[in-house]
């Protein structure tokens, strides 16, 4: 049975737990038909391990905010996080290759409506906090910390609790990518 990696379940739970409210239409992570013909981090591999989410761009907030938390995600991954391999957003991409500096990217979907994130095998089982810019310095965590499990469940979602092993969502950005 196909599963997100670990690093995919924390990041979504880390932009759940921000974002309660957001909308959860374009969110996906494992390929349709479509992905499974070519390559594709959405694809399984053949542990059945799924390397890449995608995330709505609507998070009930300013629109703005979106770009917020892609630029917290691509300076974590700058700073060493080296869980998270490449990010697609708004018509560009950020990956190791310069320095994840953003640049244009070229695929079919411009990913207007949501955010990609490709993660490395070294992801498979690590879902360690993310250290996203500004986490600590409102003292979230500590605050929070005791909380998590209350927040989950008044949140209702069953695709939170179960971590999303439960429910296949697909995929819609189309994105196929090869990174030498
Ligand atoms: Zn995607």
């Amino acid at each position: 049975m196909p599963k997100l990696c670990k690093a995919g379940q924390q990041l979504r739970e880390q932009i759940d737990d921000d974002y309660p409210e957001r909308d959860r239409t374009s969110d996906g992570w494992i390929g349709d038909t479509r992905h499974s013909a070519r390559k594709s981090d959405h694809n399984p591999d053949k542990n059945g391990i799924v390397r890449a989410l995608d995330i709505d761009a609507d998070l009930k907030a300013h629109k703005e905010e979106a770009h917020s938390v892609v630029e917290k995600i691509r300076k974590c991954a700058k700073k060493g996080d080296k869980r998270i391999k490449y990010i697609i957003f708004d018509g560009r991409i950020a990956s190791p290759i310069l320095n994840w500096k953003w640049r244009k990217y070229k695929g079919i979907n411009p990913h207007r409506h949501h955010f990609h994130i490709s993660f490395t095998t070294l992801g498979d089982n690590d879902g360690k906090w993310f250290d996203l810019e500004g986490d600590k310095q409102n003292g979230r965590i500590e605050k929070d910390g005791g909380n998590v499990g209350e927040n989950i469940s008044r949140d209702g979602s069953s695709d939170i609790s179960s971590g999303g092993l439960g429910s296949r969502r697909y995929c819609k950005c189309g994105s196929s990518i090869s990174l030498a």
